[in-house]
């Protein structure tokens, strides 16, 4: 049977900082007063501008336009729902307020940033209270969407607003507010702003709303029918001439908010069909006629080329449910926002020239524009056609990537030879701990790792990178600042010491460089918040640990150090894999396992070499949680488990700590004890004693190093406030339990405020064993 299905091809979101990252450089000048605002601005369209031309070029036809943004676009939706927190109210230009709400302003502390859902970019946390008074600001916006439309024309320029129920899932509350109290208030904007965008023309809007696909989506539908109505009712978005599409990514949408759709009256939804089940729940309800489907199938998340052995059976069963009624629409579109990937692979000369098969299987924004033109041409009359002439190029590149980068038997065995012996430590805690850091006095002093890293040592690293050092010179001036570590360390009087890192550029890119089986990219940027943008490296083979990592530079610190313990430092599996992009062929977990091998090998290494406390970091173990609930155990299992392979190698001597920071872990927490790491130095400065409570109340008897001051600000804490945070601690736990710790490392740091820090957190240490 053939029937008519309409196609299209659409986008959701692109690369914000420019093709060379314009927007970075130009917001760091502005930033510094280099340049006006004016001057930004100017750098800020053309970027925008560029960005709709290419995809015009590439055959895009709903272009979504409006998530572009100066620093992140949920701030962008604090601004123009006028929801500021009123510590930023006294500002009265926009710009100063925006930029002030991202990065604090004199002593005005920012707002707090946290993931996007379960990607590597951060938003900007919208702060609502009792005295959050909503109101409409939208000029900016309306503005750019006008841009769009006389750039693009109104069918192709659709504006991309983020939900109300979205920002609301998003924010944080005070004891009196809710979303339910909340949503009231911010209706009547939205109301205000579909009508706006009425006036303008506007046939269609794309409401992006991903928290109908987490944790919170059924939080959120009660307030389903107040937002968008429902087949009788109209809802605050509900306008006569725009077509609602709303736009969901990340995760399979729930079966209720999915009924409620097909009832509806939003004419379009989106669904990512790279993460997450979308599948089965069209099968299982079939799609509503007269309704378009955006079918996200060009994965926006990652840096792979399609897969036509994956995507054409999804196709086809998709289709297969869409003709099943006679008036059907689909827009073939990225899986989300491009903002996760870098712009365009013709940037990796090195990976053509070098690892071209590789470079054959990559695809950045650009190229992805083009996949989803090539899988919207291979579909006519709701069928796949011609599809293996279509896909015959991705196929014969993917080809060749096997053959070249072909499984390692080595690798695999052991991966699959791993038994539950392998994830257990010789004894238990109380067995062991006696036999660990003995040479250490009660309420031990350390730190997270890093030093200052200066000007110089990065100079290093470059001179080293271009070939203007050799390998031998490069060591000999680390090993300096090494010594120059050790002995400050040993001045401070702290007793457990570190080298200090000044050879790490990154902590996951150090050890990816290490490995056999990662790349990394030239130019593969993308936006981590705000101006900061970060490259992850690749994982394309294998991996496999053809060297020692570490040991060489712990050999060296602990030789400067003849009576204090120097900690080893590695970075854990789950973070070194949380911070790379994965390959798709073999899952997450196997890939974690690998790695975890490799940091096996370390840890007996370095236990060979002499060291008998090793750090092993995890900081990214809860970013890789996924957002459906159900999925959540199976996550933190291979992922304590990936942990514990990295570790259970040690003897019972060895202490092996970990650290871990950036969020909070409660909502993981026996999970953290399971990790079985002796000591773990986490984050907690900016928290009171909330952390501890959490140890306390899962029954945590090993040792913990709660941070007692935050590494982020130049301030010095005085010596009391460390005495009295300590003090606060030791009401929650035993003296024997506690190690004296900052919160993360110190490499953002400068000498002369890292050393008064220490000197202070030393000193407290001191006074409080003294007075137990
Ligand atoms: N050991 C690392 C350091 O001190 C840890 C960094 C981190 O937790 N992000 O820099
Ligand atoms: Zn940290």
């Amino acid at each position: 049977m053939t029937i008519a299905v309409e196609i299209d091809t659409g986008t959701l979101g692109f690369p914000r900082m420019g093709p060379n990252r314009e927007l970075k450089f130009a917001l760091e000048k502005y930033w510094r007063g280099a340049i006006t605002q004016e001057q930004l601005n100017k750098i800020a369209v053309d970027v925008e501008t560029q960005n709709w031309h290419t995809q015009v070029e590439r055959g895009i036809q709903r272009i979504g336009v409006g998530m572009f943004s100066l620093y992140d676009h949920v701030l962008d939706w604090t601004l123009y729902l006028g929801c500021e927190p009123q510590r930023f109210t006294k500002l009265t230009s926009d710009v100063d307020r925006y930029f002030a709400m991202a990065r604090g302003l004199d002593g005005i502390p920012a707002l707090d940033m946290t993931k996007w859902f379960d990607s590597n970019y951060h938003y900007e946390v919208p702060e609502l209270n009792v005295h959050t008074t909503p109101k409409a600001n939208f000029k900016n916006f309306i503005d750019t969407i006008k841009r769009a439309q006389s750039t693009l024309g109104k069918n192709k320029a659709v504006p991309v607003i983020l939900g109300p129920l979205t920002y609301l899932a998003l924010a944080k509350y005070d004891d009196n507010t809710s979303i339910a109290s909340m949503l009231p208030k911010l209706l009547p904007l939205y109301t205000l702003l579909i009508n706006q965008l009425a006036a303008l023309g506007v046939p269609e809007v794309q409401v992006h709303e991903p928290s109908l696909v987490g944790a919170h989506a059924s939080k959120l539908l009660p307030h389903l029918v107040s937002v968008y109505g429902d087949n009788t009712t109209a809802g605050a978005l509900t306008h006569p001439n725009v077509n609602l599409h709303i736009a969901t990514y990340f995760e399979a949408i729930d079966d209720d908010v999915y009924k409620w759709f097909a009832t509806s009256k939003i004419a379009a939804l989106s669904l990512d069909f790279t993460r997450g089940d979308n599948l089965s729940v069209l099968q299982k309800f079939g799609f509503p006629s007269g309704k378009r489907l955006g079918v996200g199938i060009v994965d926006g998340r990652g840096v792979w080329k399609i897969a036509p052995s994956t995507i054409t059976p999804i196709l086809s069963s998709i289709l297969e449910v869409i003709s099943r009624n006679p008036n059907a629409a689909l827009t073939i579109q990225p899986s989300s926002s491009l903002q996760h990937v870098p712009y365009t692979t013709k940037a990796e000369v090195d990976f053509q020239a070098n690892l071209s098969s590789l470079y054959g299987v990559l695809s950045f924004a650009y190229e992805k524009l083009d996949e989803v033109k090539l899988i919207s041409n291979i579909i006519k009359d709701g069928q796949l056609t011609n599809s293996t002439t279509a896909f015959q190029a991705a196929n014969a590149a993917w080809a060749t990537y096997y053959k070249e980068n072909p499984a390692k038997q080595a690798v695999q065995t052991r991966v699959k030879s791993v038994t539950e012996a392998d994830l257990k430590r010789p004894s238990d805690f109380a067995t062991r701990r006696p036999h660990q850091m003995k040479s250490c006095p009660i309420l031990p002093t350390t730190t997270i790792g890093s030093f200052p890293q200066t000007a110089q040592i990065r100079g290093l690293r470059r001179q080293l990178k271009l070939g203007k050092i050799t390998q031998q010179a490069y060591e000999a001036q680390i090993d300096a600042q090494i010594a120059y570590n050790i002995g400050v360390q040993d001045a401070l009087g702290l007793d457990i010491l570190v080298h200090g890192e000044p050879e790490r550029t990154d902590m996951v890119e150090f050890f990816a460089e290490k490995l056999n089986g990662f790349a990394f990219s030239q130019n593969g940027w993308v936006q981590s918040y705000g101006s900061r943008c970060v490259r992850p490296p690749v994982i394309y083979a294998d991996l496999e640990r053809p060297l020692d990592m570490t040991v060489r530079e712990f050999k060296v610190a602990q030789g400067f150090s003849a009576y204090k313990p120097v900690k080893g430092m590695l970075t854990g599996p789950v973070t070194i894999l949380n911070w790379s992009f994965p390959r798709l062929d073999i899952t997450r977990k196997e890939q974690a396992y690998q790695l975890a091998l490799c940091l096996r090998d370390e840890v007996a290494a370095l236990e060979k070499a002499g060291c008998t406390i090793i750090q092993v970091d995890e900081p990214a173990l809860r970013e890789g949680m996924p957002l459906k609930l159900s999925k959540k155990d199976a996550y933190l299992r291979w992922a304590v488990d990936a942990f514990r392979l990295s570790t259970a190698v040690a003897a019972n001597a060895t202490s092996i700590h970990t650290h871990m920071c950036y969020c909070e872990f409660n909502d993981c927490m026996p999970s953290i004890d399971e990790i079985d790491a002796d000591v773990n130095s986490i984050e907690n400065a900016r928290s009171g004693d909330e952390t501890i409570r959490a140890f306390k109340s899962i029954g945590y008897k090993k040792d913990l190093g709660p941070g007692v001051y935050d590494i982020h600000s130049p301030v010095v804490p005085p010596k009391d406030e460390i005495i009295a945070k300590l003090e606060s601690f030791l009401k929650l736990l035993p003296a024997k339990q506690l190690v004296v710790n900052p919160d993360c490392g110190l490499k953002t740091r400068r000498w002369p405020e890292t050393i008064a820090a220490l000197k202070n957190m030393v000193e407290a240490a001191h006074q409080v064993r003294s007075s137990l």
